[in-house]
Order: structure tokens, then sequence, then C-alpha cells
């Protein structure tokens, strides 16, 4: 036996390094073992981080392109260097790697490099080593999801990995799956040129988010050049000398088609990872779709071995994983970890962005609870004008007797930074007349979120 650690975290993604550094900073002693060369996770180096540097370089490339004009400012002979972009995407991501690497030292985290095998409880291998540990942290994450027929090599079928590398823009990309992976990576490529359609099964785009939102979404997405292939499954797809034929069909079954693309963009959503983990030796139980079960604690059956993150159930976000490392860690530290689950922002990072808050209309209507709405257009806001950025609005939803807020839905400019202010507004249990009547600063774009909050009477004033 090597070393005896009070918590030993397998995996460094947002759910893992956080779970690492909030037990070290409550006195435990932690490794965290990672097998990948860099720390972070999907997140920081395949995930959030390099989309999100694409996302902002393409977003410049295009307002430089084709925004600025409006506002004044000429620009001749503008050119695209991707091959710059791709290399400042990698500097970003190696900043964030490098910077989690620096807190694992300052807070005497111990970083134990390789695969790491559960292989009995308190008993973890890494590289031929076997280290013990009173506590085990699974936070191994999620992968790509394949869909049979659809072979990835990550060059001309990618997942997102491969679409966050390519080296050349293609003509035409086609995305699998309307979901906010796909619209992201399918924004970041068509405003870099290429045609872009989005094939999804369902009748809608960004499933789970309010439908209001998903329409208004989808429309200003084709407004942005995107076509949207709706209903629609892809049945089979292949390779030939000039990039890759896919076969398609109604999703309700009937005649097929092909569908030609230089790449295909498979995103039809992520899985659980567990693989090579030891689970089932150590009898670790799974759920019917792979992921760890575990308890309102994040405790598996198995006693001293606990989960978080994309490989537990619930959404599959960052910010979701590292709360519930710090509530694990806090929780093994013997004090009172929590999350709230009714209070989880979603976002996608398109320009305008979309973010959602609690529930949506829909849910509302299926658990038959009476609820008002409030609604704001960003085309009268004066911050919006200004900017020029006048597409989406802010859909606020109250309870009916109470007047508590349920949910919050927001397509526009920032929407995921606009959304924060309902975050803390919902954990504070507010009312939307309590956001109505909070001074917002003018000229802001919170301003429409005051404004959809005393819509939500009826008494919005700038409309
Ligand atoms: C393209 C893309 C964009 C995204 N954008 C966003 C976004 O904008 N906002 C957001 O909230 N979420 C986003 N996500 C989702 C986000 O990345 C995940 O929700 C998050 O990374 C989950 O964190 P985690 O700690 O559970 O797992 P992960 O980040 O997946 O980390 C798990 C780590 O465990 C390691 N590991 C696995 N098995 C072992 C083992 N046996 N031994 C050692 N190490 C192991 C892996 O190498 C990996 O580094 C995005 C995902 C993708 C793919």
């Amino acid at each position: 036996m090597s070393e005896t650690f009070d918590v030993i975290v397998i995996g460094s993604g947002p759910g893992g390094y956080v779970c690492a550094l909030r037990a070290a900073q409550l006195g435990l002693k932690v490794a965290c073992v990672e097998k990948r060369a860099t720390l972070g996770g999907t997140c920081l180096n395949i995930g959030c981080i390099p989309s999100k540097a694409l996302l902002q370089s393409s977003e410049n490339f295009h307002a430089t392109m084709h925004a600025w004009k409006d506002h004044g400012i000429v620009l001749d002979g503008v050119k695209l260097d991707l091959a710059r972009m791709q290399a400042r995407k990698g500097e970003v991501v190696e900043a964030n790697v490098k910077g989690v690497e620096f807190l694992f030292k300052k807070n005497k985290v111990t970083w134990l490099k390789g695969a790491g095998r559960i292989t009995a409880p308190g008993k973890v291998a890494v590289n031929g080593a076997e280290y013990a540990a009173k506590h085990i942290v699974i936070a191994t994450g999620s992968e790509s999801m394949p869909l049979p027929g659809v072979d990835v090599d990550e060059t001309t079928i990618v997942t997102s990995t491969g679409a966050l590398e390519l080296d050349k823009v293609p003509d035409h990309l086609v995305v699998i799956g309307g979901g906010v992976i796909g619209l992201e990576l399918g924004s970041v490529w068509r405003r870099l040129g290429a045609q872009v359609t989005v094939i999804e099964f369902l009748d809608r785009l960004i499933p789970g988010n309010d439908g209001e939102v998903a329409k208004h979404f989808q429309r200003i997405l084709t407004k942005q050049g995107m076509k949207f292939r709706l209903s629609t499954k892809v049945t089979g797809a292949v390779k030939g000398n000039e990039g890759v034929t896919l076969t398609v069909e109604p999703a309700k079954g009937g005649a097929s088609e092909q569908i030609k693309a230089d790449v295909v963009l498979l995103s039809i959503g992520r899985r659980a990872y567990t693989e090579a983990l030891g689970l089932q030796d150590v009898g670790v139980a799974t759920d019917e779709r792979g992921r760890v079960k575990t308890n309102g604690h994040y405790a598996t059956n198995v006693p001293g071995i606990y989960a978080i993150g994309d490989v537990i159930a619930g959404p599959m976000l960052a910010h979701k994983a590292e709360d519930e490392g710090v509530a694990l860690a806090e929780l093994l530290a013997g004090q009172a970890g929590h999350v709230n689950y009714d209070v989880i922002p979603g976002v996608v990072y398109t320009w305008p962005e979309v973010a959602a808050l609690g529930k949506t209309e829909e849910e509302l209507k299926a658990a038959g609870t009476a609820y008002n709405v409030g609604k704001f257009p960003f085309t009268a806001n004066g911050r919006a004008r200004a900017m020029g950025d006048t597409d989406g609005f802010v859909k606020i939803l109250a309870d009916k007797k109470t007047d508590r807020i349920l949910g919050a839905h927001i397509v526009g400019p920032d929407a995921g930074t606009l959304i924060a202010e309902l975050a803390v507004a919902m954990e504070f249990g507010a009312s939307a007349e309590d956001v109505a009547r909070t001074c917002h600063a003018h000229p802001s774009l919170n301003e429409a979120v005051k404004e959809a909050a005393l819509a939500v009477e009826g008494r919005a004033l700038h409309i």
C-alpha cells in the first residue's frame, strides 16, 4: 500500500477538482486521480472552455464582417486566420488547466497520474500502485453518445472533440442533434462561413427548454443562416472521397433521402463514463442509463464510495458538477452540504444566448400549477438598442397565488449573465414583485429582467 488519504477523487473535471479543493480546504488529506495528461476534465480540455473560446473568436469575426458597418466602422480586407484562432483556443485551455494544477499545489492536493480503478472499498489502484482512502469519490464524467451507422473518425465524422479541432472551414457541416452542443458548435462554423444543416429527431430544438423560447431561438438561428430538418432521423453515414453521404428519413418512418456533407458533427447527447473503473467488481450499482446510482448525499450502495457530476443523474453541466463537489466535500468533513436542484441555470452560448432556470411553462402546466407570465422584449430595452442586439425576450413565470418566481427563461444578448440575478432571487424565494421593486441600473440589459418582473402583474412600464 503506497499511501493513505482521507479522500481519493477519481477524475479531475469540475466535479472532481472542485471536490478535491474543497475537501483540502476543510483540512482533509486529498488525492485526485486523472488519466488525461492535463487536469480539468472534459470542461476545461474539450468542453466548456475551448468551445467558448471559439464561440467568442467566431463571434468577433462575424461582427467584424457583418455588424460593425452599422456602427459606422468600415473595414476592408478582413480575413480569417483559422490557425491563429485555434492556437488562441489552445492557449486559453492551457491557462485554465495549468490554473487547476496551481490550485492543487496551493491546497496540497496530490495528483495521482494515470487511470484509477477501485479494487475494493477504500482501495484505488493507479499505475500498478495501490492507495487507501476513507472515502472514494467517483467523478469520471461523461462521453459523447454514439449512433449506430455513424462511425466517428474525428476528422470527417466528428464529435464535439473533433469539431473543436477542424483546421479548415467545411463547405457544408451537418450537425446531428439540435441540442446545446450541436447548436453552439454549429454556430461557430456557420459564423466562419460554413453552410450548416441541423438534423433533429424531435420536432423542436433544445429539448427540456421552454417551448416558446425554443421556437423563437430557432427563428433567430434561421435568420443567421442555419438550416433545420426537424422530426428527421439519420439512419446511416457513408464516407467517400468527397465527404460524407448521410441517409435520413422522417422520424416516424417513410421514404429515405440522402444529404451530402463535408463534415458531420454527431452531437446527440452524452452518457456516463465508467469504463475500467472496477464498478462491477466492487458491486457499485448503476441505473438503466449506466449512471452511478447515488442517494441524496451522493453515496452509492457501497459504503465509503460516492459519486458526483456527469456520471450521476441530473443535468450534465459543469456548475452542477462543481456544486455537487463542494456539497460532498462538506458532507465528508461533517458539515451540511446541499445543492438546490430547482435553481440550476442552463445556458446556450450562441449569440444571442439562451438561458433557462427553474420550471418551464410546459412543466407547470403538466403539474397543474397556476402561474402568471411576465414577458419583456429586448426591442424595448434602451441598452439592447444601443448595442444593436434586440433579438429575444425575458420571460418570468411566477406562482399565481404567492407571486414566487418558479422559472425564468431568457433568449437575448448576454442571457447567461442576466439569468444570475434571477437565480439569486429564486435562491432567496423571491417574488416577481421583489425583483420588480429592486432598483436596476440604467441603461442596462438587466432592466429587461425588471420589466419582465413588472409584466408578471401586467404593469411593465416601457412597452
Ligand atoms: C463541447 C462541450 C461544451 C460544453 N459546454 C458546457 C458549458 O458551456 N457549460 C456547462 O456547464 N457545461 C458544458 N459542458 C458539459 C461539461 O463539460 C460537463 O458537464 C462537465 O465537464 C462534467 O464534469 P465532471 O467533473 O462530472 O466530468 P468531466 O469533466 O467529464 O471529467 C471527468 C474526468 O475524469 C477522468 N477520468 C475518467 N475515468 C477515469 C479513471 N478511471 N481514472 C482517472 N481519470 C478518469 C477523465 O479523463 C476526465 O478528465 C460541455 C461539454 C462539451 C462536450
